[in-house]
């Protein structure tokens, strides 16, 4: 299994300008696979038929098949992706914004789409309230196939090219423990003549290993962060995230701080809330004085039961006093609304789902 072939989907422009000679066909590729979303090298009409059979010997062009679809009625799609050697991740549609119509009826603002995808098969952080983790570690996800999970589901939804979208690498598995093929998909995705996302549009998601945060932010990539905190003390937050003991919470804030960020924009923290755990106004009262000196918002999440969770749903009651408490001290915060929660919502599930029908 460690010989996978590469795809297109790995490469840079400029790499792509290496390997296929003359330079405009490098150039017409790029935008059969990411302006016309080409499903195989037939596709490609203006490539002469010898340069499209020695690519596909060395190459793969899709390296991701959509093996299951589950659709919730807010218009969050949740898809089960197989690569070639039949390993199985997640990738997330999830709708924004809905679309805007002026009294005639005529369409003012297109609707607005951000999408979730992996970065492994399985985790290695092994946080306890996480099905990703219960499998274990399987295999970090290349370049490529991080990149494919943006052009199939944009492909599936056909969404164009230039329309514009945003990424969250909040799917399965701990992006910064995948740093180089991260941060080189984080590049592919930025290609002017590629789909063009910018960093700004990027935001990278980790469970907090702060050496790796400093590393992502010396690459200056220009990407959002967003801390999964989830507790306010290392007691708790151990018990929660196990790897919380190499990478405490107090080294975690001091790599928010050095990290590079725009100084319009705040750095996001997740706090998963779990009831009886760390859902009551102590703790809110220590996360105001833990974020202090940071600017700051905090994104409040509903604990998602699965069969087996020792943890339960935080109350509305205590999840809006919570808010409340940050609120008034200063904090921006909100509750995330649990889109797809009638499909199914926290990361891991589809795939659960779908092994267990085989
Ligand atoms: N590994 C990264 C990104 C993937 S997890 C991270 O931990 O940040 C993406 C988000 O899903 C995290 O904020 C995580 O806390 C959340 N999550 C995991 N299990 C969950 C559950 N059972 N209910 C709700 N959110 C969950
Ligand atoms: Fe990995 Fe994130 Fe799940 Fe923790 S919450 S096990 S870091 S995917």
């Amino acid at each position: 299994m460690n010989d996978l072939k590469p795809s297109l989907y790995d490469f840079t422009q400029k790499e792509l300008t290496q390997l296929v000679k003359p330079s405009f066909r490098a150039k017409q590729i790029y935008g059969w696979i990411y302006h016309q979303y080409a499903q195989s090298f037939e596709d490609m009409k203006n490539i002469p038929k010898a340069m499209k059979e020695e690519l596909a010997t060395k190459y793969l062009l899709n390296p991701l098949k959509i093996v299951n679809k589950e659709e919730s009625s807010d218009g969050t799609i949740k898809y089960l992706l197989e690569m070639q050697d039949g390993k199985t991740m997640e990738a997330v549609w999830l709708k924004m914004k809905d679309e805007q119509y002026d009294e005639s009826g005529e369409l003012t603002q297109e609707a607005k789409y951000t999408i979730c995808v992996s970065t492994q098969v399985g985790c290695k952080v092994g946080c306890t309230f996480c099905l990703t983790a219960k499998g274990g570690f399987t295999r970090d996800l290349s370049a490529g196939e991080i990149v494919a999970q943006v052009v199939t589901l944009k492909r599936d939804n056909n969404h164009k090219h230039n329309r514009k979208i945003n990424i969250v690498y909040m799917g399965m598995g701990e992006p910064l423990d995948n740093l180089e093929n991260l941060s080189k998909a984080i590049k592919i995705f930025k290609e002017e003549e590629g789909l063009a996302i910018g960093g700004k549009r990027q935001t990278v998601s980790t469970s907090g290993l702060s050496n790796k945060i400093d590393k992502l932010g010396e690459m200056d990539l220009g990407v959002h962060i967003a801390i999964s905190l989830h507790a306010v003390d290392d007691e708790l937050r151990t018990e929660l995230i196990p790897m919380n003991k190499a990478h405490n919470i107090n080294s975690i804030i001091e790599a928010v701080k050095r990290f590079p960020i725009d100084t319009r924009k705040r750095v996001m923290f997740e706090y998963l809330v779990i009831k009886g755990k760390n859902d009551d106004q102590a703790s809110a009262k220590k996360l105001v004085k833990l974020l202090t000196d940071i600017k700051a918002k905090v994104n409040l999440i509903y604990f998602n039961p699965y069969p087996g969770t020792p943890y339960d749903r935080p109350s509305r009651a205590n999840m809006v006093a919570f808010q409340e408490y940050l609120v008034k001290h200063g904090l921006l915060c909100t509750i995330r609304d649990s889109k797809g929660i009638d499909i199914s919502a926290a990361c891991g599930q589809l795939k659960e789902k779908t092994q267990g029908e085989i």
